[in-house]
């Protein structure tokens, strides 16, 4: 790679940072961290754009913070600091976007509990995050005696009134997208994947496995972006009925519009105090060690406490029965990764009903970060001024010292501990 400032003195030094700069590591952390967030927004910019809808100024955005990426010249530690938040601010934007695209196309969710397992009869197994690809697979296999299974991410498409309204889509396999090499042999049918987190497959199931849109496998087929599904329905009849088999219920569908239809109950839960805290515990979810953390967090959330969560890491928990507060379930499902802006709706609403900011809530952010959509919306919270997140299981390993340590001072943000001791702090 061609590095137009550095060439000269990469020559023989060992620079491995040619294009970002590898004389100033805190430059390159921000860019680095830059360029993650904006593959993360780009990826809910996508899913906004495949169901029509754009913002010029997310556009315009990153094409000039891409570029940025390119001029060497700056080694303004703030100004850097200024455009990841500036990110943040532009994933808001996209998220939103992407909230009314799914809920004008889909309707608005609601609260929908979610049957495990399988019954009796030809399935199909969808995973991913694209909504349009389940509705399309579903129009395509109703009245084929074919059922519909969702994974990992599409758990909370049961939520939305236009896709559950299928009465072939029959509930929910599996958990999050690192079980992929375990759940995808023992589920037995076909299994299209729409994104980007899905893993290289065993042979067991690799002839079985297809992909579409932004997902690609080697040795794997890939299904035209036509949406034609009918070499994987006559994959999934092929491979013959699916056993019965019973799983936990699981529950989502708590986007915003759900929840803040609850406000007048919660308010009053929270003035009686019969609702102590609020957290929000999820983001994605990975394979390393530890991040068992997160079911053990859980576990300790007292009774007296909500739980909000979102995308992959709600797997770590979330066949949990956390039960109710006079009627208000501990555990509330937003969706999926994006819909962290429905959390974000949730907390703004609140904190206009008990006339304090966000920070002065009784809310507490416990975040799993994995890839580059984690980065985007933690920028967004930092963006928004919200500050005491913790995330795990352990820090991003582009963040130096340096950065690490504004981001500390400035927003508290703090990489998590065991979960006895993070609960406490939460709770002082
Ligand atoms: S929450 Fe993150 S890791 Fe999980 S499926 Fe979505 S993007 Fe992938």
């Amino acid at each position: 790679m061609f590095c137009y400032q550095c060439e000269q003195a990469a020559k023989g030094t060992g620079c491995t940072k040619v294009g970002v700069c590898g004389k100033n590591e805190d430059i390159a952390s921000l860019q680095d961290i830059l360029i993650f967030g904006l593959k993360g927004i780009a990826a809910y910019a996508y899913h906004a754009r495949v169901l029509g809808e754009r913002d010029e100024e997310v556009d315009a955005f990153m094409h000039e913070a891409l570029f940025k990426t390119l001029t060497n010249t700056d080694f303004d530690l703030q100004d850097h600091i200024d455009l990841v938040l500036r990110a943040g601010r532009m994933n808001l934007r996209t998220m939103e976007m992407l909230d009314r695209a799914n809920t004008t196309f889909f309707g608005d969710p609601t609260p929908t509990p979610v049957q495990g397992g399988t019954v009796e009869g030809p399935g199909i197994l969808i995973t991913g995050h694209d909504l349009l690809d389940l509705e399309e697979l579903l129009k395509q296999t109703e009245g084929t005696g074919i059922n519909i299974y969702t994974h990992g991410e599409m758990l909370p498409a049961h939520g939305y009134p236009k896709l559950r309204k299928y009465s072939h889509l029959k509930g929910n396999y599996g958990g999050a997208w690192q079980l992929q090499k375990t759940e995808f042999p023992e589920f037995g049918g076909a299994i299209l994947a729409t994104t980007n987190c899905v893993l290289l497959p065993k042979d067991s199931y690799r002839d079985r496995l297809f992909t579409t849109g932004i997902a690609r496998v080697e040795g794997v087929t890939h299904l035209p972006d036509a949406k034609d599904f009918s070499v994987l329905i006559e994959k999934a009849k092929e491979l013959g009925s699916l056993p019965a088999r019973t799983r936990p219920q699981l529950t989502t569908g708590f986007h915003h519009k759900a929840v803040l239809g609850l406000a007048d109950k919660i308010i009053a839960a929270v003035k009686a105090g019969k609702i102590r805290h609020f957290f929000l515990v999820g983001g994605c979810d990975g394979a390393k060690p530890g991040r068992n953390y997160y079911r053990d967090f859980a576990e300790l959330v007292p009774d007296d406490c909500v739980i909000m969560t979102l995308g992959c890491a709600k797997y770590r928990f979330n066949d949990i029965d956390f039960g109710d507060i006079d009627g208000i379930p501990r555990l509330l499902d937003m969706g999926q990764c994006n819909n962290a802006y429905s959390a974000i709706q949730v907390a703004v609403a609140l904190a206009e009903a008990f006339e304090t900011d966000v920070n002065s809530l009784p809310i507490s952010l416990n975040l799993s970060w994995f890839e580059q959509k984690a980065v985007a919306i933690l920028l967004t919270l930092l963006d928004l001024g919200i500050k005491n997140i913790r995330i795990g299981p352990t820090p991003p390993a582009f963040i130096t010292p340096n950065v690490l340590k504004v981001l500390q001072d400035k927003y508290n943000l703090q990489p998590i501990t065991t979960p006895e001791q993070d609960m406490a702090a939460f709770l002082s």
